[in-house]
């Protein structure tokens, strides 16, 4: 737990170098990933001045967050989604950062409480194009972003993607870029997007340099995750 604000403190100073070295000057978004950490931990991080968090479990993360009620968390979900979990994502979090197809899209829309603010929603993209990860394909992104941007208890903030992990910085860089091009090109399509998420423990330099908005970062953050 005494590891947790020193770990902050480092990542953050690791955000800084990256946008200096590369010229970027907009705000990097750290989204603490807090799957398999207790909320004892999340709390810690918390303290220590983390606001944003990121899950990928529903059940998980909604006895967590009963735990937290009185942290003014702001809450992400990241993990795959199934059409019977939409409506308690749309109660219990301010961000979808995974939604790879229309009938999530349009579920969480409809779900959405209207009393509360429009969800925020992120398309998940298989920028590695592997056949066993989750998100949507490049040829169909476009599509799908016209689609999603006029349900209306959402509001289409950007993309997300987990390319496949690589150790080689240029071939990291090289994925981010990938994603980054994506991105531009649906702004240039007149979808305002501002929210690019991207690069995790192993990688967020990279995807600062290429541009990343947002990073997801847990290892990092809490060390190894509690088995389960
Ligand atoms: C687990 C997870 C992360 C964080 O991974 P670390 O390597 O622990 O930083 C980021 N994004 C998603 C979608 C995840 O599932």
């Amino acid at each position: 737990m005494d590891s947790i604000a020193p770990a902050l403190n480092t990542i953050h100073q690791q955000i800084r170098t990256a946008q200096t070295h590369s010229g970027q000057s907009h705000t990097v978004t750290l989204c603490a990933v807090s799957k398999a950490q207790s909320a004892d931990r999340i709390r810690a991080a918390y303290v220590a001045g983390q606001t944003v968090f990121g899950e990928n479990y529903l059940q998980e993360a909604l006895l967590k967050q009963q735990d937290l009620q009185d942290c003014n968390i702001e809450w992400h979900f990241i993990g795959p989604i199934q059409s019977n979990k939409t409506q308690a994502i749309a109660l219990h979090f301010d961000w979808v950062q995974s939604v790879d197809r229309l009938k999530i899209a349009q579920r969480l829309s409809a779900q959405r409480p209207t009393d509360k603010t429009p969800l925020n929603v992120c398309l998940q993209i298989n920028i590695s194009e592997e056949a066993s990860k989750s998100g949507a394909s490049r040829q169909e992104i476009l599509t799908l972003a016209m689609q999603i941007k006029d349900l209306p208890n959402l509001k289409l903030r950007g993309l997300m993607a987990i390319p496949a992990p690589s150790q080689d910085e240029s071939v990291q860089r090289d994925q981010f870029r990938q994603l980054r091009q994506l991105f531009e090109l649906l702004n240039a399509q007149g979808l305002a997007l501002d929210t690019l998420s991207m690069g995790m423990s192993g990688d967020f330099v990279a995807a600062i340099a290429e541009g990343a908005t947002l990073i997801r970062v847990g290892t990092a953050i809490f060390g190894n995750r509690q088995p389960s």
